[in-house]
């Protein structure tokens, strides 16, 4: 057995550094590539991320760097190795019964009737992964050789690199039962059916040259899944006594990356027949002495995977002694997670402030952190003495910087009081609002953006370049929202939007816009499949200098005698997307931007916008993991929500809109918004959260999405007929409103055109029929 090296990382960034595996795959779907010119730029991009991951500092041979490529999603490629294909894909099979590429694709996109797999949250982060289906009868066998494949790739290139895939465990904690599953059934029940396939990829990645492998595994971590911590740990038992006794496999690495280690996981781990655990160190305590941990390799993830703050080297220095202190075989250094949450490099920023820059790291400057703590590992403290000096030197640096704290800023805060924090009586507002609306039942309304064309993307780019001046694009962004406007009169929805074209992202907008805030040139962020987002920097105290969005919805309202919602991005989403500062509370951050956005919806309010939408798609993303943490979150990000809606008057109805359709586990946090109207996702799961909305007994206005915007597939009258159906028999007829899951930016026009025809007639539809039943 070769040893575990010092340093490393649990993954790193596969987008590319220029966004090239977004590229590549898009023009795959397209058609413009074919398959076997995708693989070839798939295969060059890992070739410079090794390249780049050795010069950083990673071993190119003591699998210290991680293969953690994927074509979309991390839960897929393991799912699709183990054969957990839905039913309704199996056509698309091989004739030996592997799963191509195609069919992985189509999984994850959906195809004509077909729906892809369910999208949702990854823990706490903004990453979205695909939601494996199992049924009482799905057949696991080995149906993909691409693990083994990236591993002989790297061999052939001279490294020895350390494949990663999701454990069984967490495979099986995160899917859901297949559609028609009994009632009872628990995808984790069929554990022992998956073992002997994981048993046998681990040979196969032996085979291919792997030495260590690493199995992710952190649903060991989470107090929010289905299965509770002593399940989970009773799993993690059985699967690696199983892939412990695998024949001829690679050492193994446990790692449980996102938060700490349940005890009970923690003492099963430490006695399991494998090589090396890795833990979150950054959100999670040093654990205690466990009886097991003589012949283990302990790997001290010390270096944040989840910021982008050069952090304390000192600290975490002290920390890996900590663990040293445990009496582990040896000790090693890593990142807490996955380096897929950050962007690839601050040295790819010319346009940030050099003293920012000097207080960051990205991927590569965590790698290089990575790579110090490693040497003081073998060296001793004293051999990286002057790097913790230099890291120590920029925090009380930033400490000190002006922007860091703003005295207006703060007073502000301090004099708020708890009026602050609430709006009046519900039944009030509502008669207001009716009164001042008159809105038909079941009232439709689209989530805020319309399809960011290729056109819209060029002339802001044309814009950002300096090639057109202001006024030419404000002239043009003028003519996209009179068009977006006619277009939904034409369609007959009944409260409109401006379609957000003047946004390139919903948060990064905002933050162009407030003081506090940075904006990154090249700070790509996966957040779903091909999907990046780029989070912005909230470095410093926020403030408003001037209104924001007022302009635009103006215009818009100017254009029609139907309501224009406005359109904000909410606190907890502000923050939730952005890299926030780690040094103050977050409560703290959020309020300052809730004071913001307070001031903004008075200023709409007074231009006449009558209502006006609070995004706060984040809102569950956010939540702890663990459960003696959550009451303090939802109260502080309730209570930022709140900041900001408060100031609006009775007759002003506040909309907000979540992305998720886990609506049961934040039930009570969404009411306590005190929104008017909340959107939710609902089109995916097709409609089954109606039912825990009706058993909560919320009691405001309700939208549960028709149409999933995640995949180009178009609704059709009758499915969107049958969601409505649903939701008409189970709530109150005047909580309903009808509307897509999501905003429509992603999607192009004509399936948007269509879907939107479909809702509208199948509203129109179902109004007719209470009608006639009422
Ligand atoms: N208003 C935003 C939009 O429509 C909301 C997007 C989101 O929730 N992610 O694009
Ligand atoms: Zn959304």
């Amino acid at each position: 057995m070769t040893a575990f090296p010092t340093g490393t990382i649990l993954g790193y960034p596969r987008i590319g550094r220029r966004r090239e595996l977004k590229r590549a795959v898009e023009s795959h779907w397209t058609g413009a590539i074919d398959e076997a010119e995708l693989e070839t730029q798939a295969a060059s991009l890992r070739r410079a991320t090794r390249e780049r991951l050795a010069e950083l500092g990673l071993g190119r041979d003591d699998s210290a760097i991680p293969e953690t490529f994927s074509y979309y999603d991390q839960v897929l490629d393991a799912a699709i190795t183990v054969g957990a294909l839905p039913e309704r894909f199996a056509s698309l099979r091989s004739a030996d019964g592997s799963i191509p590429l195609s069919a992985y694709f189509t999984a994850a996109r959906g195809a004509g009737e077909n729906p892809p797999l369910e999208m949702t949250k990854w823990f706490d982060t903004n990453y979205h992964y695909l939601v494996p289906e199992i049924a009482p009868d799905t057949v696991f066998s080995l149906s993909s050789d691409r693990y083994g494949r990236l591993v002989s790739e790297a061999r052939a290139e001279g490294y020895t690199t350390r494949p990663v895939v999701v454990g069984p465990v967490t495979l099986l904690a995160l899917a859901k039962p297949a559609d028609g599953a009994p009632e009872g059934f628990r995808p984790l029940d069929r554990l022992d059916d998956l073992l002997p396939v994981y048993a046998e990829l681990l040979t196969t990645l032996r085979a291919a040259g792997a030495e260590w492998v690493q199995l992710d595994e952190p649903a060991l971590v989470s107090e929010s899944l289905p299965e509770d911590a002593a399940a989970l740990a009773a799993a993690a038992e059985r699967a690696y006594a199983v892939l412990g006794a695998a024949s001829d496999r690679p050492s193994i690495l446990v790692a449980a990356p996102y938060a700490q280690l349940s005890d009970a996981a923690w003492a099963t781990l430490a006695a399991a027949p494998v090589e090396a655990l890795a833990v979150d160190l950054t959100r999670g305590a040093v654990p205690s002495s466990a009886a097991g941990l003589e012949q283990k390799t302990l790997v001290g993830g010390v270096i944040d995977g989840r910021n982008v703050w050069r952090g304390d080297l000192g600290a975490a220095q002290a920390r890996l002694e900590e663990l040293d202190a445990l009496g582990a075989a040896a000790v090693a250094v890593a990142t807490s997670t996955s380096l897929q949450h950050v962007p690839h490099d601050v040295g790819d920023e010319p346009d940030l402030d050099p003293r920012l820059v000097s207080w960051l790291a990205f991927a590569d400057q965590k790698i290089g952190q990575v790579a110090v703590l490693a040497r003081g590992l073998r060296e001793g403290a004293e051999a990286i003495a002057d790097e913790i000096a230099a890291a120590s030197a920029a925090l009380a640096d930033r400490r000190s910087a002006p922007g860091v704290s703003d005295g207006a800023v703060r007073e502000r805060a301090t004099a708020l009081r708890s009026a602050d924090f609430s709006r009046g009586e519900y039944a009030v507002r509502d008669a207001a609002q009716q009164e001042a609306l008159g809105l038909p039942v079941l009232p439709t309304t689209t989530i805020g953006s319309f399809p960011q064309t290729g056109d819209i993307r060029r002339a802001r780019a044309r814009f950002t370049r300096g090639e057109i001046d202001e006024t030419a694009y404000e002239g043009f962004l003028r003519e996209e929202i009179a068009r977006v406007i006619s277009l939904q009169e034409e369609l007959g929805l009944d409260v409109l939007v401006h379609g957000e074209p003047e946004r390139n992202d919903m948060v990064q907008y905002f933050a162009e816009n407030l003081d506090g805030f940075a904006v990154t040139r090249n700070g790509w962020v996966q957040s779903y499949g091909s999907r990046a987002t780029r989070p912005s920097i909230l470095w410093g105290d926020v403030s408003r200098p001037a209104p924001i969005t007022v302009r635009w919805a103006t215009y818009a309202q100017s254009l029609t005698s139907l309501p224009v919602k406005g359109m904000l991005t909410g606190p907890v989403t502000i923050l939730a997307w952005s890299f926030v500062r780690d040094d103050q509370p977050l409560g703290e951050t959020a309020n300052q931007v809730a004071l913001a956005l307070r001031d903004e919806i008075s200023d709409l309010e007074s231009a006449g916008i009558q209502i006006i939408q609070v995004d706060e798609p984040a809102l569950r993303e956010l939540l702890p993991l663990h459960r003696d943490a959550q009451p303090a979150y939802l109260d502080w990000s309730v209570g930022s929500f709140r900041l900001a809606t408060a100031g609006a008057g009775d007759a002003t109805q506040v909309h907000t809109h979540l992305c998720y359709s886990e609506f049961a586990v934040v039930i009570d946090a969404i009411a306590a918004l005190d929104a008017d109207v909340t959107s939710i996702e609902a089109a995916r799961s097709r409609g089954e959260v109606i039912g825990d909305i009706r058993t909560s007994g919320f009691a405001h206005g309700i939208g549960p999405g028709v149409y999933d915007i995640h995949s180009p597939r178009v609704p059709s009258v009758a499915e969107v007929g049958e969601l409505l159906d649903r939701a008409v028999a189970e709530l109150p007829l005047r909580q309903v409103w009808v509307n897509p899951d999501c905003g429509l930016k992603t999607r192009g026009y004509d399936e948007t055109v269509a879907s939107l025809k479909n809702i509208i007639e199948a509203t129109r539809a179902t109004r007719e029929r209470v009608a006639v039943s009422a």
